[in-house]
């Protein structure tokens, strides 16, 4: 069996897995082999960057060849049944002890399947999210690796050298085994999916409320950036209000179709929580108000449906802006928590040992949701490691004290307007739900007994009891 020259190997060099290897070959001691199903992008990474000292190689048994024992390779390519017909292919070139990593955007339970698949052959297999975008994957991306503790042993040191760092701390820790890797990256973007609806309707409220243009919002948003809204995505909505279109000279977000589009994370983070019975409820409204932005047929008949006769007019816009940052804050903190609930519920149904503090530690870099915020949500974590559910944390229940007020206001004065603010309103519904001393959940339980005789619990003693309601005959 051959040794080659490589200590680790990229498959897949479109722009995630070229900028990947580049990463990779930066750091001292790597040398990358790289391969592409097609030559075009090998030919080209290798004439774009000679620095670089890629090993290339145009079949697969060229590849394994180009790499020391035990083989470690990471495969970045479209996913789906392409990762799939990559995997057979290392398979049919790798030994038993080789590493397989998939660092695409795969669903945690094909890589469960996976996994299994290639532990059979005694080949290891690592479903690893890769956050940070191409940017990410070239200076430093938030790693979210799953797989066996053997593979995290060598994994491990070239996954921490290639990762960002956050305060000093590489983005990386071994998730847990099989899928939960992809399981955590995929909440990572529904949590994405919350944040980023949740600044849209902020940005949406100050300007129907206020009347500010884009780009004094930008400043409202730079402004909040320098406070415990700190983030990457706040960040860039400032940018993003602040761009002027080259072709007319308006705000670029003016002249921007008003479609979301969507890649299927946050679906997925969705419809596994509904599996899990894990109330992700902001996340799905940000998820759902993707899709009813992308329905221009049920937008035009709809335009001309009664709203409110007056329209918003705000007498202290600062005020009102300040109630929006706290709304904004509040429901961010709704976010997360439910995000991490669903972390923890994955974690207990796929008997996945999961650090929630570990993993809020790692997106403080290199990946989307990066923000300040996230060392509170450490704090909590270290403080009470199975906490169950994260809003209760003291940090976070002060921050809902401050902000609860401005909360309702917000959401009261969006409804009277006739503004569309689902994430900040389901996430208050959320809250308050958690804090109701009794729910008609027993009305629901009573309705169930009646037409189903699927019976109820009581109160004020054990059993399970079903009454001869009136309906039954
Ligand atoms: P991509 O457009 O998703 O995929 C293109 C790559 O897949 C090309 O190298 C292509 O090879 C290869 N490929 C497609 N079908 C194949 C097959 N049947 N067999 C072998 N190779 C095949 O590339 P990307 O945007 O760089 O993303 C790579 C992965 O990273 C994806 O899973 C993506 O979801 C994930 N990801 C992306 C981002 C991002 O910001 N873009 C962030 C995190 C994770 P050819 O050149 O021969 O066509």
């Amino acid at each position: 069996p051959s040794v080659g020259p490589a200590n680790i190997g990229v498959v897949g060099l479109a722009v995630m897995g070229s900028n990947l290897a580049r990463n990779l070959a930066s750091r001292i001691g790597n040398t990358v082999a790289i391969h592409n199903r097609s030559r075009g992008k090998t030919d080209a990474l290798m004439s774009e960057h000679p620095e670089a000292g890629f090993v290339p190689s145009y079949d697969y048994e060229e590849f394994a060849a180009s790499l020391q024992k035990p083989r470690t390779a990471i495969i970045m390519v479209k996913a789906g049944a392409a990762t799939d017909s990559v995997i057979d292919a290392l398979v049919d070139v790798f030994e038993p002890g080789d590493i397989i990593v998939d660092g695409g955007n795969a669903l945690f339970t094909d890589t469960i399947r996976r996994e299994k698949a290639v532990r059979e052959t005694g080949i290891n297999f690592v479903g690893m999210g890769v956050s940070g975008g191409e940017e990410g994957a070239l200076l430093g991306p938030s790693l979210m690796p799953g797989g066996s503790d053997e593979s995290w042993d060598t994994l491990g040191p070239i996954l921490r050298s290639i990762a960002a760092i956050a305060e000093g701390e590489p983005c990386v820790t071994h998730v847990g085994h099989d899928g939960a890797g992809h399981f955590v990256k995929m909440v990572h973007n529904g949590i994405e999916y919350a944040d980023m609806q949740l600044i849209a309707e902020a940005y949406d409220l100050i300007r129907r409320g206020t009347g500010r243009t884009p780009a004094q919002i930008a400043e409202v948003f730079a402004e909040w950036n320098e406070g415990e809204l700190e983030s990457y995505l706040i960040e860039i909505t400032a940018e993003v209000l602040r761009q002027v279109d080259a072709d007319t000279g308006k705000a670029l977000v003016d002249v921007i179709l008003d479609q979301a589009g969507a890649k299927g994370t946050g679906a997925w983070t969705v419809q596994t929580a509904l599996n899990l019975g894990v109330p992700v409820s902001g996340i799905a409204e940000a998820v759902f108000a993707r899709s009813l932005s992308s329905h221009p047929e049920q937008r035009a008949v709809s335009g001309d449906l009664p709203g409110p006769a007056e329209s918003l007019s705000v007498a202290d816009p600062d005020a009102f802006i300040e109630d929006v940052r706290l709304a904004l804050y509040a429901s961010k903190i709704v976010a997360y928590s439910q995000g991490f609930d669903e972390i923890r519920a994955g974690a207990a149904e796929y008997d996945w040992a999961i650090d929630l503090g570990a993993i809020s530690k790692i997106w403080r870099g290199g990946c989307i949701i990066r923000a300040q915020f996230l060392n509170r949500i450490a704090d909590a974590y270290a403080q009470t490691p199975d906490l169950p559910v994260l809003l209760t944390a003291p940090y976070f229940v002060d921050a809902l004290t401050r902000s609860q007020d401005a909360w309702r206001r917000i959401i009261a004065t969006a409804a009277g307007a006739g503004i569309p603010a689902p994430a900040f309103s389901s996430s208050l519904s959320y809250y308050d739900g958690l804090r109701a001393k009794r729910l008609p959940a027993a009305l629901i339980q009573g309705q169930r007994d009646f037409f189903g005789a699927h019976t109820y619990k009581r109160i004020d003693k054990p059993g399970t009891f079903h009454t001869l309601w009136s309906g039954d005959r």
